[in-house]
């Protein structure tokens, strides 16, 4: 199924402000909400398809991100983590459960359940190399990282079955503690996070066997990246949800990658152009020829006019990198000097000083004026 625009799912412009944004989100949250719908298996879905619309455009770098390179730049096109929206409900209003403000009132505590506080997972960090060929066509690099995942063993609970918990008697299973302090206007109380089970309400009593009650254990994965045409140097991509498991089963962290470029033997990278320098002899300048141009697909040929000046620019339109947005392409620029030998034998002098002598080989007035300004303006 394709994903539908953010921006559409919010029903906001594209240039709509954060604040614009959060009151979009809060509606369609609130229309949604699972306590409204129940059973309503659509309605979680707007619900879920909101709640990653907002957890990407309330983000200033996500947006960007998005706005640069739609859902590939958020790792929606990879088929990652949000590519495949929250999993969990409860993730959603961990994440996001502020913005409803007093108007559900106290979310996931009123049900008789303890407020928990979710884990999340640290980010990953990685850089791909990409060579001229890969900005040029988009590339599905796939990477070994070492990270933490969740423990099968345990499911990410980090208990070994499902009767090694106890209830937690700090709080006797409550999750919250009730502290009362005696102050000059009466008596304060205030509740908190249980400090021993985190909330929980239960504490394990026999720890899981492979991941010591962590719910997460080092492991190697191959995670397949789909890069886009067109990044460059500098660049970061992300995959939500690609990025280290949470201790116990919370939200996992992001994949961040980091784009480098490898030069190019021939071929030099400027912004979407591609330059490349042609060096003519002088009668391949002068008579003109066929000279081999590297471009990313391979060689071509190209006609050279006979009575071509140094400093021409031949403009090879679309052989240059697209846009990462998907919209154009830049060219490949051909710039043509003209190589002057430094050593002539016997016979290539007389040759040069028998053209020295005709007419035709002095250049006017006029066209030693036409010939800078022509160069002039291809630096302007
Ligand atoms: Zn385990
Ligand atoms: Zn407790």
């Amino acid at each position: 199924m394709s994903k539908r625009d953010y921006y559409e799912v919010l029903e906001v412009p594209k240039n709509a402000s954060a604040d614009e944004i959060k009151k979009a989100y809060r509606k369609k949250a609130i229309k949604y909400h699972p306590d409204k719908n129940p059973g309503d298996k659509a309605a979680e879905e707007h619900f879920k398809e909101a709640a990653e619309a907002y957890e990407v455009l309330s983000d200033a770098q996500k947006r960007q991100k998005y706005d640069q390179f739609g859902h590939a730049g958020v790792g929606g096109a990879a088929g990652g983590g949000f590519g495949g929206g929250f999993s969990d409900i409860e993730d959603i209003f961990s994440s996001f459960g502020d913005i409803f403000g007093g108007h559900f009132g106290g979310f996931g505590g009123g049900g008789g359940r303890s407020r928990q506080r979710v884990n999340k997972g640290s980010n990953l960090r990685v850089k791909v190399k990409l060579n001229l060929s890969e900005i040029v066509n988009g590339v599905e690099k796939k990477i070994k990282v070492n990270k933490y995942v969740s423990c099968q063993h345990c499911n990410g609970s980090g208990a070994e079955n499902s009767s090694s918990y106890s209830t937690c008697h700090t709080c006797n299973g409550r999750g919250q503690v009730t502290q009362v302090t005696n102050t000059f206007l009466g008596q304060m109380q205030s509740s908190s996070v249980c400090p021993s089970c985190k909330g929980e309400g239960k504490i394990i009593t026999n720890k899981c066997v492979q991941c010591a009650g962590e719910g997460v254990k080092r492991d190697e994965e191959v995670i397949s990246i789909n890069i886009p045409a067109g990044v460059s140097e500098g660049m970061q991509l992300s995959m939500s949800g690609k990025g280290n498991a949470a201790r116990r089963g919370g939200i996992n962290g992001d994949l961040l990658i980091y784009i480098e470029e490898e030069a190019h033997p021939d071929l030099v990278r400027e912004e979407n152009n591609l330059i490349y320098n042609l060096l003519l002899s002088i009668p391949e300048a002068v008579l003109g020829t066929a000279a081999e141009i590297p471009t990313v697909d391979g060689k071509v040929k190209v006609k050279i006019d006979g009575g071509t000046q140094p400093g021409k620019v031949l403009r090879l339109r679309g052989k240059g990198v697209p846009e990462v947005n998907g919209y154009g392409k830049g060219d490949l620029l051909v710039n043509i000097n003209v190589y002057m030998p430094e050593t002539l034998t016997k016979e290539e002098r007389k040759a040069m000083e028998d053209l020295q002598a005709s007419e035709n080989f002095k250049p006017s007035e006029s066209t030693a004026k036409n010939f800078f300004r022509k160069v002039r303006s291809f630096f302007d």
